[in-house]
């Protein structure tokens, strides 16, 4: 934990002491490490249901919440949701040209994350690309072509704001491997997107003709998204429609089944000017069918590229046995294999894949286990446990302050007054040390 390095203690539920104290169990005391919504879940689990327990929570950040303050849009608190430390490679020749971000950078940069404070990316083309047809991907470009006044309204943070004001992005590409039925991203996303002000959607009707009978017999949730896609592809919008649309300043679209084969670069070899896409065909039917390169290319003209991917979880330390392939650490309901004591939630025990009641439920399944195994005394809880106290000697001994959670709780009532001030929810704080002068650190 560094200087920054957090700390929460979250006190034992009383409805739950009785039943514990009465059957002489000792009190446990459990670490958390991360204080994202899986962490902050999987606590509040345990402790609603063993109110003996104590429980710490560490945190690398002055703040806490994980990727509920920083990975979802500004614009959808309602969902505030994912998370996991890296992203995906695309592994193709040009991915590091300057004008190529990943998802992970340019949702951090836009959310605050101090780690993504200095990304100004370069918007001053004319067309983005992103690759993927995932949620994330559709949030970057709701993001990129959303109305100032929208976002002014949001805690998005300053700096982007002010970099979006700037932006000369009118066109955004989804480009996906695969095709209509087999995108990532659900109906609530796309039809926000549909309806976005000042934007029209470009979808080629030639990719919907016929999937009217190929839906007929996909899950419900499949259907009425390529429902949507087919509607607004090849129905003829009315009147007032067709003069909005003409009328707005920028576009989206989706492109499908189009792998991305090379960024390529501009003359001077430094920046991106485009992508060459690969052609593919599709092996097989419905969620399991492959892209298959046919051969043919296409390149496509964009200053700017996102790779929105998904997202990969790193792994945590060399005793911690973790699946590269995967990007979990291997486990059963949250059970780390072969290390008995240790636990995971999240996406690092899943994958990166869901929203915030996915999380919710995996996180109580965990604690589940933990619970399980307490009273079953599989875990030595015998001997009393210092927590918190033996860390913050180690702390102390090095010279490190930790931030607790009152302190936390002034940082927050700063940033809410500091938003108020501009009209919106909070004004994030991008910067750590300004967090730890204003505690007094
Ligand atoms: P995702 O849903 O897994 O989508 C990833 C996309 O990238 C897919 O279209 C996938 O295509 C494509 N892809 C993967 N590898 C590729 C490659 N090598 N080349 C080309 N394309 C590739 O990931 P995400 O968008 O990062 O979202 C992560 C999770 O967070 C999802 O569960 C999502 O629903 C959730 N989320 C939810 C919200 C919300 O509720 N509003 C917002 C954001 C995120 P293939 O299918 O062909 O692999």
């Amino acid at each position: 934990m560094g200087p920054g390095g957090t700390w929460w203690r979250g006190a034992g539920v009383t409805g739950g002491v009785r039943r514990w104290l009465s059957s002489a169990a000792p009190l446990p005391r459990l670490c958390v490490v991360g204080s994202g919504p899986a962490g902050f879940y999987t606590a509040q689990h345990i402790l609603k249901h063993h109110g003996g327990a104590h429980v710490d929570i560490y945190e690398k950040l002055p703040v806490p919440f994980g990727l509920v303050r920083f990975g979802v849009a500004p614009d959808h608190p309602e969902v505030k949701s994912y998370g996991a430390e890296d992203n995906r490679v695309l592994g193709i020749p040009g991915e590091n040209l300057s004008g190529v971000y990943s998802a992970r950078a340019f949702v951090g940069w836009y959310n605050g994350l101090p780690e993504n404070r200095d990304l100004k990316p370069d918007l001053s083309c004319e067309t983005a690309l992103i690759l993927g047809h995932g949620n994330v991907a559709l949030d970057i470009a709701r993001i990129l072509l959303s109305p100032l006044h929208l976002l002014r309204q949001t805690d998005i943070t300053e700096g982007s704001l002010a970099a979006l004001a700037c932006s000369k992005v009118k066109r955004v590409w989804l480009v996906g491997r695969r095709g209509p039925l087999q995108v990532a991203f659900t109906i609530k996303e796309l039809r926000e997107m549909i309806n976005l002000p000042g934007t029209r959607p470009v979808l080629n009707p030639a990719d919907f003709t016929g999937l009217e009978n190929a839906v007929k017999d996909v899950p419900r949730p499949r259907k009425r998204l390529t429902e949507l896609m087919i509607k607004t592809a090849l129905e003829k919008p009315g009147e007032k429609a067709v003069e909005v649309q003409a009328a707005a300043p920028r576009e989206w679209g989706l492109k499908f089944q189009r792998s991305p084969q090379a960024v390529l670069p501009t003359a001077d070899g430094r920046r991106a000017r485009g992508v060459r896409l690969s052609l593919t065909h599709l092996e097989g039917s419905g969620d399991s069918a492959k892209a298959v390169p046919t051969g043919d290319v296409e390149e496509l003209e964009c200053g700017l590229v996102l790779s929105s991917i998904g997202y990969r979880s790193l792994p945590l330390d060399p005793a911690v046995p973790f699946d590269t392939q995967r990007g979990i650490i291997p486990n059963s309901s949250g059970r780390v294999e072969g290390v008995p004591g240790l636990y995971c939630s999240g996406w690092v025990k899943r994958g990166p894949t869901g929203v915030i009641i996915t999380t919710m439920n995996d996180s109580f399944d965990t604690a589940q286990s933990v619970l399980e195994d307490l009273q079953a005394g599989v875990l030595d809880v015998a001997t009393s446990r210092e927590g918190f106290g033996a860390v913050e000697s180690i702390l102390c001994s090095r010279g490190v302050r930790p931030v607790s959670f009152s302190d936390w709780e002034k940082i927050d009532a700063a940033e809410v007054a500091r938003g108020k001030a501009a009209g919106k929810p909070r004004e994030k704080i991008v910067d750590p040390q300004e967090m730890l002068r204003l505690i007094g650190h």
